[in-house]
């Protein structure tokens, strides 16, 4: 008989309709010649409040692309659907065997969501709890990185509050911070992607103003000394004995790879493989992969690289355990060049999650 695949997507965060487009994509796959015998699929959706959405109106997402938009009316989201919850209940997703997250950033790539299914008892692809988080936290991740031993920017740990309670210390910050890290730097939020928060600075004011930005966004945020590199990224899938894809770049003609960059058609073009030498791009692989088992990440992620061409260095910035899977998406397309369609790529991730 078929595996009940449940395909959970949308979700609370600002990638809520890149998270649609990628389970159009991961649906067609299971949907596809190939897998149409293996899998049955069902989508559950998980609007902008978290409301879980199955059967009808999820397929009704999935068919459309659009997401659900509460109406403007001053409507509790209790009137428009039937017994709707925001922890939902187990017992109406019991037919569902494997499940698989297709959520990015917050509340969905963070570990929150694979509590959630781990307490549920049922397998789901990617990576679990520990991963996940570490993955999302930029500022454990470079923590883990270094205790793994890969080379990576010079970074500073600051706090929300260093920034917001106490106006005597925030001068002294930002003079350790130029000290420490110098101009241009990178100011982030912890616990975000999709470079929502990010501010390149090249002055104190440019500083003071990132920093109070980025505390909007998190109680921990990290600066970076900014690097003058060009951008590689690289696939990994498995489990245990994770492999790399090929190597591929971004390039851009905006000053970083910020969200609009992302975001907008045309802003951003993807070379696979990247011209870059082999040595550089076997570097990019065993640093993928042992990324990949530090922060103890499961099924799948893409990890980001930055190579500073004119010193020959290859430092690692980020590791996304559940990167963007539309059709044109770094990801899948990495993968479809290293010789694994997107159908037997999304196949394969389901049984590394039912192996697991
Ligand atoms: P996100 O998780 O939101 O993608 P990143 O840390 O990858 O955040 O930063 C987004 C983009 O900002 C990068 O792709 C790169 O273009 C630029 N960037 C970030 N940090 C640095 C840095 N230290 N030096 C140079 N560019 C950076
Ligand atoms: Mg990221
Ligand atoms: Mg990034």
């Amino acid at each position: 008989s078929k595996t009940r695949v449940g395909l959970l997507f949308g979700g609370r965060s600002g990638e809520h309709e890149v998270s649609i487009r990628s389970a159009q994509a991961i649906a067609k796959a299971l949907k596809s010649d190939q897998n149409a015998s293996k899998y049955e699929l069902l989508p559950v959706y998980i609007r902008k409040d978290g409301v879980w959405q199955k059967g009808e109106i999820a397929q009704k997402i999935l068919a459309s692309g659009e997401p659900f938009y509460l109406p403007e009316e001053k409507t509790t989201s209790t009137d428009l659907v039937p017994s709707p919850s925001l922890l939902p209940d187990p017992t109406n997703f019991a037919e569902i065997e494997v499940w698989f997250p297709i959520l990015h950033g917050p509340n969905g790539e963070d570990g929150t969501i694979q509590g959630l299914l781990t307490l549920m008892q049922v397998p789901f692809v990617g990576s679990g709890v520990l991963g996940s988080a570490v993955g999302m936290d930029k500022i454990a991740m470079k923590m883990i990185f270094s205790q793994a031993g890969l080379s990576q920017v010079k970074y500073k740990m600051v706090t929300r509050s260093q920034i917001w309670s106490n106006p005597c210390i925030f001068p002294k910050l930002c003079d350790e911070i130029e000290a420490e890290l110098g101009y241009p730097c990178f100011v982030k939020p912890a616990n975000l992607g999709s470079s929502v928060g990010i501010s390149k600075v090249r002055s104190r004011s440019e500083l003071e103003t990132a920093l109070d930005n980025a505390a909007s966004y998190d109680r921990r945020i990290i600066v970076e000394a900014g690097v003058e590199a060009r951008e590689l990224e690289c696939a990994v899938l498995g489990n245990d004995q994770p492999q790399a894809s090929v190597v591929g770049e971004i390039t851009f003609a905006s000053d970083f790879y910020d969200y609009e960059t992302k975001y907008t058609a045309g802003q951003a073009d993807l070379f696979i493989p990247a011209k870059v030498s082999d040595n550089i791009a076997n570097q990019v692989k065993e640093m993928a992969v042992k990324a990949f088992l530090a922060v103890d990440a499961a099924g799948l992620a893409r990890v980001d690289f930055f190579y500073v061409e004119k010193t020959g260095e290859v430092l690692i910035n980020e590791i996304n355990t559940l990167p963007g899977f539309t059709a044109t998406s770094m990801y899948p397309q990495l993968w479809a060049a290293s010789g694994i369609s997107f159908s037997e790529l999304v196949d394969r991730l389901v049984q590394l999650a039912l192996e697991r």
